[in-house]
Parts: structure tokens; C-alpha cells; sequence
């Protein structure tokens, strides 16, 4: 990996051989192994020890998560917040375990819609909950840093299962909990994820 990023240096009018860009390949391996680590991850792994059967069945959250992705179409950061919930039928994920579950799935090249679906796929998946939600709030540097449709690099999607698209008061109660009320109309339909970094340009 050392030697094509010293070569893209090269692409790019650099002189590679400079004091200043000695380590740099070195460097640039270590922070992108790090930011798609999440190759390497392993769910099971992650939650191991981690699923525990209980008698609750009310709304868990966890909110606010912070997460740092790469766009998989520039292969620039896009970061932001992340909410999850679900409802529990017998068995609760550990809640310190919800962030590790966003960061396997945003350390790796991404498309937010994706990354939404994967965290909410994954949970449904392994404790079968009454309904899962996930938000996610993102600024894609692909955009405001290349001035594209500046106003738009922020964009919100959700995946909702189960409960939470049946039933629009369990709805409701989580984006207000979430304080997402206002972007209710785009949530469901393409409003929110047309402002998607695109692949084209
Ligand atoms: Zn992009």
C-alpha cells in the first residue's frame, strides 16, 4: 500500500522524496487500515457475552452516537450522529455494545443508506426485537469540501422495521425522543436520501 500512495504523490505533482512526505505513505496505511477496520471486525465477536434475556419490553435507545465513515464513491470522510432503537421481545443487546456495532459497519467505505440498513439489519437479526430504528445524521465532506451542492451535504436517513414502520405512534415517540420530529415528512421517502454524495461526478 506504501508504494501506490507514494505513487498517487507522484499523481499528484508532489515530489514524493520531499522531508515533508518521507513517512507520509506510512502514515496514510495506518490511518486508512484503521478507518475501514471494520473489514476485520466480526459481529458475533463484537456482541459475544453481549445478548442477555430479560423481561423488558419497552423502547431502548441509545442516541447521539458519534461515527466517522469514508464515502465509498470519493473516498472522503462523511461523519455525524447515529440513533438507534428497538424494542426487545426476550433478549437486549449490552448498551455499550450499540456504538461498537455503528463503528463495525461506518469503518469501512460506506453509502449512508447502507450503513443505516446494515446497523438495523444486524440488530433485527440477532435478538429479533418487536421493531428496530435507526437514524442517521451525516455532513459528506465529498460535498461541502468540493463545493457541490453546498447547502446539501448534510443528509438524514432512517431504516425502520417492525414496530417502528408499523405503528406510527412508537414512531413518533422515538424521533421525539431523538428530537427529529420536523424531518418526519423525509423520513420514509427519497426526500432525505436524494441528498446522498452520488456516485457520478
Ligand atoms: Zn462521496
Amino acid at each position: 500500500m506504501q508504494q501506490i500512495i507514494r505513487q498517487l504523490l507522484s499523481a499528484l505533482g508532489e515530489d514524493a522524496s520531499r522531508e515533508g512526505l518521507l513517512d507520509t505513505p506510512k502514515r496514510v496505511e495506518k490511518s486508512l487500515r484503521f478507518l475501514t477496520g471494520g473489514y476485520q471486525a466480526d459481529v458475533d465477536e463484537v456482541l459475544n457475552n453481549a445478548l442477555f434475556t430479560v423481561d423488558y419490553n419497552e423502547m431502548v435507545i441509545v442516541k447521539d452516537i458519534d461515527f466517522y465513515s469514508l464515502c465509498e464513491h470519493h473516498l472522503l470522510p462523511f461523519f455525524g450522529k447515529c440513533h438507534v432503537a428497538y424494542i426487545p421481545t426476550d433478549k437486549v443487546i449490552g448498551l455499550s455494545k450499540i456504538p461498537r456495532l455503528v463503528d463495525v459497519f461506518s469503518r469501512r467505505l460506506q453509502v449512508q443508506e447502507r450503513l443505516t440498513s446494515q446497523i438495523a439489519d444486524t440488530i433485527r437479526d440477532k435478538i429479533a426485537p418487536l421493531g428496530v430504528a435507526v437514524v442517521v445524521e451525516a455532513t459528506h465532506l465529498c460535498m461541502s469540501m468540493r463545493g457541490v451542492q453546498k447547502q446539501n451535504s448534510f443528509a438524514v436517513t432512517s431504516a425502520m422495521v417492525g414496530a417502528f414502520r408499523d405503528n406510527a405512534r412508537t414512531r413518533m415517540e422515538f424521533l421525539e425522543l431523538i428530537k427529529l420530529r420536523s424531518a418526519v415528512p423525509g423520513l420514509r421517502d427519497s426526500a432525505a436520501a436524494r441528498y446522498e454524495c452520488v456516485g457520478e461526478d
